[in-house]
C-alpha cells in the first residue's frame, strides 16, 4: 500500500543537496527541555528529525535544551532516552546545551564589541511598555546608546554577580520599529542567581532561548533546524544572531512545521505534569496519558506511532488530528500480529445438560484468522461454560441472532447449542442457562445439516481464570463551558473469565480478546498470580481514513 506524504522539508533539503549548501551533509537534532516526559507531539518531532537523518544517511543529535538553571531531573533524562530508543531511533551524539555557555558568552561579547548589543537598566514592565504593539513602533531605551566600553564593563559586572535578578539585561540592538516585535531589541541575556545542574554556580547570567538555540545548532554543525510553527516569527532573530556573531560561514537553516494536536487529549508537558502532581492520573506513564510512556504502557507499538507520524505528514498549518487515526494505525499493526483469546465479561453461566458430567474435550482454535503462521491452540470445553453477558437476551430485540430461549447458535470452535431454559435467582437475576448441544455439529467435521445465524464465544467454567480488565475513556473532556477538563470517568475497572492459557500471559504481551478488542498485560500490575489487562483499542471503529 502506497502511503502518501507531502514533506516540504525534504524539498528544502533536496535543494540544499543539489546546490551543495552544506556539501552533501544533512544533520538534524531533537532538542527536548528535560522538564517532563515526552508526549506524542514530541514523537512527531522525533520521527521527523531522526527520520530525516536516516532518509539522507545523515546524523541526528539528542540535545538537552538545559539553558534554564533548572534542577536536573534524572528521571526525565532517563525517560527521554528510553522513549527515543523505544520509538526505534538512535542518536549520534548526546549533548547538553549548557556545555556551550562559554561560547555563548563569547558570542555576546562579539555582539557588544560590534555595537550590536547593549546593557539595559529598564525594568521588565518598562521594557514591555517601550516595546510598542503591532500597530505602533517601539521606543528606544535611554540606555540604548551606551558606549562599547561601558557595555563591556557592565556585562562583565553582570557576570560577576554585582547585580540582582532583573536589575539589568543584555539586549540585541536591532530595530525598535521593526514590524516583527521579536526584532525590537530582544533580551539575549538575563541575570538569574540560581545554580545549574551542570555548571553549578559558575554563572549567574543565562542566555535566552532565541539567542542560545541558533548558537547551539551552529556549534553542532546542524544543517536543518526543524522546530514548531510558533517559532516562525523568531526566524529573523535566529538568522540575525548567527549572521552577526559571524563565526559560521554556512549557518544552519531554521524550518518550521505545525505542532501536532490530537482530539480529546492535551499536548503540553506543563498541563500533563499538573495531572500527575494533583493525582488525577497514576503517573506520567498512566495508560490514559498521551506521553510516550503512557501510550507504551497502554499497548501501542512503536510501528503504529511511526506509521501515524508518517500518515499525518508535515504541514505548515496547525490542526487537530482525530484520535481515530492513531487507533486506526494501531489496529492496522496489531491485526495480523497478535493471537486471539476467549474472554467473557459480565459472565452468564451455561449448563449443557446433555453433555457428560466428567468429560472435558480439548478443542483446536486458530490464533489469528488473518495469519495462519500464528498457528493453533487447544481450549478446554466441558459441561459448564461461561458466555458473555452481551451474547444473551431473555427477550430478544429484532434481528438479535445470538442466544435467547429457544434459539440455536454456534459456540465458536465447538458445537451448535440451543437454549432451553433460564434459571433465576431469588432476586430475579439470571442464575444459569440450561442448554443442549448437538454432537453432530462439532466444528471442523463438516456438518451441513442446517445453518445458524449467530456465533458466540465461551470459556470453560472449570478451568477459567479470572483476569482484571481496565477500560479507558478519553483523558480530557469538555465541560459545560466548552473548556477542556480532566475526564473523571476515564478509567473503568472490571473483570472477565478467560481461557486458562491467559494465566501464562507475560507483562507487555498483547492479545485480541475475541470480539472485545485488543489488550495488553499491564507491565506494572501483572504478576505470576494476577493478570491485569489494559484495553488498548476496540476491534472496529466508525473512523474513516
Ligand atoms: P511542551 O509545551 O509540551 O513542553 P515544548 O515544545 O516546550 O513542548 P520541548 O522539550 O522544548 O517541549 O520540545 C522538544 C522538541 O519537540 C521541540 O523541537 C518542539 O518543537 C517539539 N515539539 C513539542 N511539542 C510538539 C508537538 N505538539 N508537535 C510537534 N513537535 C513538538
Ligand atoms: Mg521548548
Ligand atoms: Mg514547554
Amino acid at each position: 500500500e502506497e502511503k502518501k506524504t507531502t514533506n516540504f522539508i525534504y524539498n528544502i533539503i533536496d535543494k540544499d543537496l543539489e546546490e551543495g549548501t552544506y556539501g552533501q551533509k544533512v544533520h538534524t537534532r531533537f532538542p527536548p527541555e528535560p522538564n517532563g516526559y515526552l508526549h506524542i507531539g514530541h514523537a512527531k518531532s522525533i520521527c521527523l528529525n531522526f527520520g530525516t537523518a536516516l532518509k539522507y544517511g545523515g546524523k541526528c543529535n539528542l540535545r538537552y535544551d538545559d539553558t534554564n538553571p533548572l534542577k536536573e531531573d534524572e528521571e526525565y533524562v532517563n525517560s527521554i532516552e528510553e522513549d527515543v530508543k523505544w520509538l526505534g531511533f538512535e542518536w549520534d551524539d548526546r549533548l547538553w546545551a549548557s556545555d556551550y555557555f562559554d561560547e555563548m558568552y563569547e558570542s555576546a561579547i562579539i555582539l557588544i564589541k560590534k555595537g550590536k548589543a547593549y546593557v539595559d537598566d529598564l525594568t521588565a514592565e518598562e521594557m514591555k511598555a517601550y516595546r510598542g504593539t503591532l500597530k505602533e513602533p517601539g521606543k528606544e531605551s535611554p540606555y540604548r546608546n551606551r558606549s562599547v566600553e561601558e557595555n563591556l564593563k557592565l556585562f562583565e559586572e553582570m557576570k560577576e554577580g554585582k547585580y540582582k535578578d532583573g536589575e539589568k539585561v543584555l539586549r540585541a540592538k536591532i530595530d525598535m520599529s521593526s514590524p516583527n516585535i521579536n526584532m525590537r531589541d530582544p533580551v539575549i541575556y538575563r541575570i538569574a542567581h540560581a545554580s545549574h545542574h551542570n555548571t553549578g554556580d559558575k554563572w549567574c547570567i543565562y542566555p535566552m532561548y532565541d539567542f542560545a538555540h541558533p548558537i547551539e545548532d551552529a556549534i553542532e554543525g546542524i544543517t536543518h533546524s526543524i522546530c514548531t510553527l510558533e517559532f516562525e516569527d523568531h526566524r529573523p532573530l535566529y538568522e540575525w544572531t548567527l549572521n552577526e556573531v559571524g563565526k559560521w560561514p554556512t549557518p544552519p537553516k531554521q524550518i518550521e512545521f505545525a505542532r501536532l494536536n490530537i482530539t480529546n487529549t492535551i499536548m503540553s508537558k506543563r498541563k500533563l505534569k499538573k495531572l500527575v502532581d494533583d493525582g488525577s492520573v497514576e503517573g506520567w506513564d498512566d495508560p490514559r496519558m498521551p506521553t510516550i510512556a503512557g501510550i507504551r504502557r497502554r499497548g501501542y507499538t512503536p510501528e503504529s506511532i511511526r506509521d501515524f507520524c508518517e500518515r499525518i505528514g508535515v504541514a505548515k498549518a496547525n490542526s487537530t488530528v482525530d484520535e481515530g487515526l492513531l487507533e486506526y494505525c494501531l489496529r492496522d499493526d496489531l491485526q495480523n500480529k497478535v493471537e486471539s483469546r476467549n474472554v467473557v465479561e459480565d459472565p452468564i453461566k451455561v449448563i449443557i445438560t446433555n453433555y457428560p458430567e466428567d468429560q472435558t474435550e480439548q478443542l483446536e482454535m486458530e490464533n489469528n484468522r488473518n495469519n495462519d503462521e500464528l498457528g493453533v491452540r487447544t481450549v478446554p470445553f466441558s459441561r459448564e461454560l461461561w458466555i458473555d453477558g452481551a451474547d444473551f437476551m431473555e427477550v430478544p430485540v429484532k434481528k438479535y441472532f445470538r442466544l435467547f430461549p429457544g434459539n440455536e447458535v454456534r459456540f465458536k470452535g465447538a458445537y451448535f447449542i440451543t437454549c432451553n431454559e433460564v434459571v433465576k435467582n431469588e432476586d430475579g437475576s439470571i442464575k444459569e442457562l440450561l442448554c443442549t448441544y448437538d454432537p453432530a455439529t462439532k466444528s471442523g467435521e463438516g456438518f451441513e445439516g442446517r445453518k445458524v445465524k449467530g456465533t458466540i464465544h465461551w470459556v470453560d467454567a472449570k478451568t477459567a481464570v479470572k483476569v482484571k480488565i481496565r477500560n479507558y475513556g478519553t483523558l480530557m473532556k469538555k465541560d459545560e463551558n466548552g473548556d477542556d477538563v480532566f475526564n473523571p470517568d476515564s478509567l473503568e475497572e472490571t473483570f472477565g473469565y478467560a481461557e486458562p492459557s491467559l494465566m501464562e500471559a507475560q507483562p507487555g504481551e498483547r492479545f485480541q480478546f475475541f470480539r472485545h478488542g485488543y489488550y495488553i498485560a499491564d507491565t506494572k500490575l501483572t504478576t505470576d498470580t494476577e493478570k491485569v489487562f489494559n484495553k488498548i483499542v476496540d476491534l472496529k471503529s466508525s473512523f474513516k481514513i
